[in-house]
């Protein structure tokens, strides 16, 4: 069934296609995660129906509450932790989550790779660099980030997917996401999570793997 919400996520896969093509990659090179926080099943449902299968939460507790009966209904939901990350949460992350975005201190690192272990569970993890330094805002600092992937290498074990960056709300988004670019080549990573509902087509010109997607297609929140 056509809805407001089926035609903006089609519209998106669109454009998505169109600025993968532009630079030189297939529109299957990047993933859309509809972001689907403070949205409930009734507003999912359609979205799933038309094939949508990827999604991303900020909040275990959230998602813990719609997602595993969406699951029985569709057992090939692809889920994604984009928020922060309390280590007490670190079970039921790892049970729910099949990737984690936000992957940004030592303590984080060894009780997911510890759970991974536990769960016989293999998540895709993405590290999370503070791009602006925002005092405020969580994640790896860029000259650190070398260092933080080199660790929970060699240290813990960790095969890591890629880095993820929140630009700050106030700066030209294709300066974070080059850097972005930039220190996931000198960490040897082929994942980039970076471009939200105002900037995607932005974020795949400089290299999204992976967009995260939520009001361009629930709407404002
Ligand atoms: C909410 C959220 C998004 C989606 O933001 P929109 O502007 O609604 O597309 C992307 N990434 C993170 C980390 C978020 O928390």
């Amino acid at each position: 069934m056509q809805s407001k919400t089926t035609e903006a996520l089609a519209d998106i896969n669109a454009r998505l296609g169109e600025a993968a093509r532009e630079d030189g990659r297939s529109p299957n090179d990047v993933k859309l995660i509809a972001v689907s926080k403070t949205f409930d099943a009734p507003d999912i449902l359609p979205v799933l129906d038309v094939g949508q299968r990827l999604f991303g939460e900020n909040r275990v507790q959230e998602a813990k509450s719609k997602w595993p009966e969406l699951k029985e209904r569709y057992p090939d939901i692809e889920l994604h932790l984009i928020g922060p990350l309390q280590s007490n949460k670190a079970k039921e992350a790892v049970e729910l989550f099949d990737a984690i975005h936000s992957i940004d201190r030592p303590k984080i690192a060894k009780v997911i790779a510890e759970e991974m272990t536990k769960q016989g569970k293999t998540l895709q993890l993405f590290v999370q660099v503070n791009t602006g330094e925002e005092p405020q805002k969580a994640g790896v600092m860029p000259r650190e980030t070398k260092a933080f992937v080199d660790m929970c290498r060699a240290e813990l074990g960790l095969t890591l997917a890629g880095l993820m960056c929140i630009p700050p709300v106030d700066d030209e988004p294709a300066v974070h996401f080059a850097f972005l670019d930039k220190l996931a080549k000198e960490c040897g990573l082929a994942g980039r999570s970076m471009g939200m509902s105002s900037d995607y087509e932005t974020a795949v010109k400089f290299g999204a793997t992976h967009v995260r997607v939520g009001s361009a297609i629930f709407g404002a929140r």
